[in-house]
């Protein structure tokens, strides 16, 4: 078998039930696995067996299901601005009322739908009315033929009520009033894709790359890893990479969501799609396109869709049952009152797409404008979960303190050199990554501390290292790895001031301790005092360091904490919680926390630009180092799922009065098929309070 991941952009899908309707056409093709259709980013991206299925055949079937798979990508539009977004959505919404208001002044209440009904004559009006509706009247065509209900359908069966009782008239201005829908539906569709859009526009386009001795302007997609990529004043960073040469202050806003800028020079890190504000770069090209880190969360953030709430599963279901639900009560209001007006009254007042769009508008809403302030939201799933979490687990060593230790002391327990101690632990911890690591290498290097090469190293996670250093056995790490430390007196008061201690032992003897100290992100107890008012009823602390280290800070910021833990203990502990019936969340630096932030139920990586691992395992990923952030995405979802549940009981609730209104003949048919796109409307106004977050 040849499997492959095809992703293809699809073109005309402007309302909900769009997305199953290409769904459903890919899915029925033979040798297709399965697929995943996105209303936001456009396009599918489909599971299949090579051998069976080619692009064609896939744009065929999307074809025939009323659809299309453009073939050359088009130029991107620009997306409406924020403003320009209001100003059409408030003359829409006059437009409309003034239209419906018109329709029912003039045309019920001085009868002038009458006038026209008795002096046009039928055939007339036939023609205008299936001139005028042409566009809906074929889509119902090609769904039929697809054995498919569409809203369209049941309101097609409205306009030929009418027009069977000779109201074509009436028939007409239904049909105005569904191009009119469409156009708002459409219109509300957008409205969703905007906040995808705006994020994919920052992407750069074109990069200054240095060739034998020229600058060369360059699309994006022709800069190769490892080139020279030039940038200028005001100028976009085009690649990730590392700064060679230049300086310049970088505003990193795109992705960090910070507006203070940097200070990039030799050696720094900067990332595509920031800004260089003053000075200019040379950067040697690590990453490019899809594979930087402005990259992938644009890339996360158009496949978000694909990790659905299950509200959102709720409503989908609801809305596969809607329409033949409505045939049904059109059905028996006909068999009992026999007025073929009411029935098209109950046909035209159906409209399924605003149950469909009343949730993925506002969670595309959410997430789009979340991406663009650093906070990558990986799907409304962790939305709908992060609104009802009541426990929060925190890793302490980079997650809660800055993550940069210092050694604050170093003791000798066997004769050796202060100089001596410092050079063996660094040389034992040369290759380990820990921060502790780190700590200890940065002050050999302080003091101008020779190192020498380790032989045999093994680092242990949550304990750590072991090397033969001039032919002895050396081992640096926590009790758990020196066990004889127990014995040590000098240790219990250190720890007590909240340092961790590497106890080093040669040859199996214990002949010296470093302890180092982290220090308290200053903003975490303020962020956590907020995180308890917004319904976290449990915060505990897990740390492979020390039982007194953890307690002092444990106190310090009144919270639980358990100590001495191995990275496996930390997924147990997540569970324990998950069994007990808690949402839990989990917030760790990402990198050795990876596996637990994946077993959480909304895994939350700290400061992730840059670091692949953290963005991979995390659900939401924080892309600056900010506990600012945390309580922030917790109102962030819980306003959503506010914003969600009134949308759906708005649309509910508009429904049920309409179809029960039409049911018993108190709504015109032409008033029926007016009120039908002002749930989309109310829903697009409500959602839209999203993209503006504080
Ligand atoms: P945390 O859970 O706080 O992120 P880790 O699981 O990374 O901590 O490590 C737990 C403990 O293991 C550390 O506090 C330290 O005592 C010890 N340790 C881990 N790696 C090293 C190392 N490279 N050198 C010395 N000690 C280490
Ligand atoms: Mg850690």
């Amino acid at each position: 078998m040849d499997d492959q991941t095809l992703e293809i952009p699809i073109s005309g899908m402007d309302c909900a039930e769009c997305t199953q309707h290409v769904q459903h056409a890919i899915e029925k093709l033979p040798g297709v696995q399965s697929v995943n259709v996105f209303l936001g980013s456009e396009k599918a991206i489909i599971k299949l067996d090579n051998a069976q299925v080619d692009l064609s055949t896939i744009r065929t079937a999307v074809q025939g299901a009323g659809y299309d798979v453009p073939t050359s990508t088009d130029p991107q539009t620009d997306p409406v601005s924020m403003e320009d977004f209001n100003r059409r959505l408030t003359l829409l919404l006059v437009g409309v009322f003034a239209l419906i208001l018109s329709v029912v002044i003039f045309g019920e209440l001085l009868g002038w739908f009458d006038f026209l009904n008795e002096r046009v004559p039928f055939l007339l009006g036939l023609v205008i009315v299936i001139a005028g509706g042409y566009p809906v009247f074929k889509n119902v065509i090609s769904a039929t033929l697809n054995r498919q209900i569409i809203s369209h359908t049941l309101m097609t069966l409205g306009v030929i009520a009418a027009l069977v009782v000779g109201q074509w008239a009436t028939a007409a201005l239904v049909v105005v009033f569904m191009r009119i829908g469409d156009y708002v539906e459409n219109f509300t569709t957008e409205s969703a894709r905007r906040a995808v859009k705006e994020l994919t526009s920052l992407a750069p386009q074109t990069a200054r790359v240095e060739q034998t001795g020229l600058e060369i302007e360059l699309p994006i997609a022709q800069v190769k890893v490892g080139d020279i990529v030039i940038v200028r004043p005001g100028e976009k960073i085009a690649v990730d990479g590392e700064v060679i040469s230049g300086q310049a202050t970088v505003d990193q806003s795109a992705i960090t969501g910070e507006s203070m800028p940097i200070e990039a020079a030799n050696g720094t890190h900067v990332y595509a799609a920031t800004i260089a504000k003053l000075g200019s770069l040379r950067i040697r090209a690590e990453r490019i396109g899809v594979d930087t880190t402005f990259g992938r969360v644009v890339k996360m953030v158009e496949e978000a869709e694909g990790h659905r709430a299950d509200v959102q599963r709720i409503a989908d279901k609801f809305s596969a049952w809607y329409l033949p639900v409505v045939a049904a009560i059109a059905a028996i209001t006909f068999l009992i009152t026999r007025n073929p007006l009411s029935t098209a009254a109950v046909l035209l007042v159906a409209c399924s797409c605003s149950f469909a769009l009343a949730t993925p508008i506002a969670m595309l809403a959410s997430v789009g404008a979340s991406a663009k302030r650093g906070l990558l939201i990986k799907g409304g799933k962790y939305l709908e979960l992060l609104a009802r979490a009541d426990v929060l687990l925190v890793d302490k060593t980079g997650t809660l303190t800055l993550g940069q230790p210092q050694v604050t002391d170093v003791i000798s327990l066997n004769g050796l050199s202060r100089t001596e101690i410092i050079s063996i632990a660094a040389s034992a911890e040369r290759y380990s990554e820990h921060p502790l690591a780190e700590a200890v290498r940065r002050l050999a290097g302080a003091e101008n501390i020779s190192l020498n090469e380790p032989q045999d190293f093994e680092s242990v996670p949550g304990q750590g290292v072991r090397a033969l250093i001039d032919a002895r056995r050396i081992a640096v790490g926590n009790r758990r790895m020196i066990p004889s430390a127990e014995t040590l007196n000098l240790a219990s008061d250190l720890e007590a001031q909240g340092k961790t201690l590497l106890f080093m032992e040669s040859d199996h003897e214990l002949v010296g301790v470093l302890a180092a100290a982290d220090t308290l992100r200053e903003e975490v107890p303020t962020a956590l005092k907020y995180v308890r008012t917004l319904g976290i009823g449990h915060i505990e602390l897990l740390t492979g360091d020390n039982e007194r280290a953890a307690s002092t800070l444990a106190e310090k910021l009144g919270v639980s904490y358990r100590a001495n833990l191995l990275p496996e203990h930390k997924i147990d502990i997540v569970k324990e919680y998950q069994a007990k019936g808690h949402v839990v969340v989990m917030i760790g630096d990402g990198v050795n926390d990876a596996p637990a932030l994946a077993q959480a139920d909304i895994g939350i990586a700290m400061g992730a630009a840059g670091t692949d691992v953290a963005i991979e395992a995390a659900h939401i990923a924080l892309m600056r180092e900010d506990w600012n952030l945390v309580p922030e995405i917790l109102k962030i979802a819980q306003r959503t799922m506010r914003v969600v549940k009134m949308n759906l009981l708005f649309t509910t609730a508009y429904n049920a009065i309409g179809l029960t209104l039409a049911a018993f003949g108190f709504l015109p048919p032409v008033l029926a098929a007016a009120a039908q796109s002002l749930p989309d409307i109310g829903i697009m106004g409500n959602s839209a309070r999203l993209l503006k977050q504080k």
